[in-house]
């Protein structure tokens, strides 16, 4: 068969390419819960461009699902990971560097807030409820970089999910703004110590999707209706969205960028109000 010949390569999810742009890369994904989260679009995406991955699941009831969807893609390592287990995180790093030895990338896709503090008003925040929703939300990006970081020894990429509701008040979104907007400033704290060593951290900001975490978030609905009649795009995004723009971060693409809060909400967060004729045609 002559070059001219060849079947196309094959960049559907689950099918690996091996001149992709992730060829030969090994990452460790955080954050799977089942098939709707973004860590599992940014998953797919990685593994069809090549990656070798690792995944984490928390608890047993989650494993059932993480499991079936990381053997489908031929991961090997799957672990249990809870991030504010400080021995369940060196746990999972010694077995990277056990069975690895380096790592490329990882990806966290991790938040959590008591539902109560995603109710009603900040101010009614508790001071139980704040540490727990910084610690999960925040510092676990911070303990997992540094786990990763002896292992990163030919530079890496580290990734960590984020919300608009960082910048901009957000109906009900309360402490988890506020865990979110530490996340982001600790983004650009961790570029700045990991740069010297070629290790890129960055932020995705997504738009909403409907996924487990997000059924804790009220008025969720409202803000799937709003994206497409206000975001210049006209729509609302897709995991698959996260997982192209997570696959240009942790590859060479990226290689010049580090640090920055990258938005895939199609456009949202560059408008100021819904746009008058898209206000006659939405409504
Ligand atoms: P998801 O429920 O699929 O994923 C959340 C993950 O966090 C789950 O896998 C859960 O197991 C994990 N987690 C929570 N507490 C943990 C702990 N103590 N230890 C280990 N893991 C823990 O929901 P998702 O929407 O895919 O959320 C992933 C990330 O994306 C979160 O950071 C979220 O804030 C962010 N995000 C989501 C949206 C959205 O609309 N869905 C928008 C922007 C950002």
């Amino acid at each position: 068969m002559t070059a001219s010949e060849s079947p196309p390569a094959d960049t559907s999810p689950g099918s690996p390419a091996s001149g992709g742009l992730l060829a030969g890369r090994r990452g460790l994904i955080v954050g799977v819960a089942n098939k709707r989260s973004l860590a599992w679009g940014i998953a797919r995406r990685a593994h069809s461009e090549g990656a070798e991955l690792a995944f984490t699941f928390q608890g047993d009831a989650l494993e059932r699902r993480v499991r079936p969807l990381a053997e489908s893609i031929g991961s090997a390592i799957v672990e249990p990971l809870d991030v504010t287990d400080d021995a369940q995180i060196e746990a999972i790093f010694s077995t990277l560097a056990e069975r690895w030895g380096r790592l490329d990338f990882l990806v966290h896709s991790v938040a959590f807030a008591n539902r109560e503090d995603l109710l009603g008003r900040t101010v009614d925040t508790s001071r139980a409820g704040f540490a727990t929703a910084l610690d999960i939300s925040c510092y676990s990006l911070i303990a997992l970089t540094r786990a990763a970081e002896p292992l990163m020894t030919d530079g890496g990429s580290v990734i960590a999910m984020t919300y608009y509701g960082a910048t901009k008040a957000t109906p009900n979104y309360n402490v988890m703004g506020i865990a979110k907007a530490a996340l982001e400033a600790s983004i650009r704290y961790l570029a700045v110590d990991l740069g010297p060593k070629n290790i890129r951290v960055h932020g995705i900001s997504a738009g909403p999707v409907r996924t487990l975490a997000a059924s804790g978030v009220s008025g969720m609905r409202g803000m799937l209706k709003v994206m497409p009649e206000r975001a210049p795009l006209g729509r609302n995004i897709t995991v698959d969205d996260v997982g192209a723009t997570a696959a240009y971060l942790l590859s060479d693409l990226s290689a010049g960028t580090t640090g920055g809060i990258h938005f895939v909400d199609a456009g949202f967060n560059i408008t100021a109000m819904r746009h008058p004729d898209r206000a006659a045609k939405g409504s």
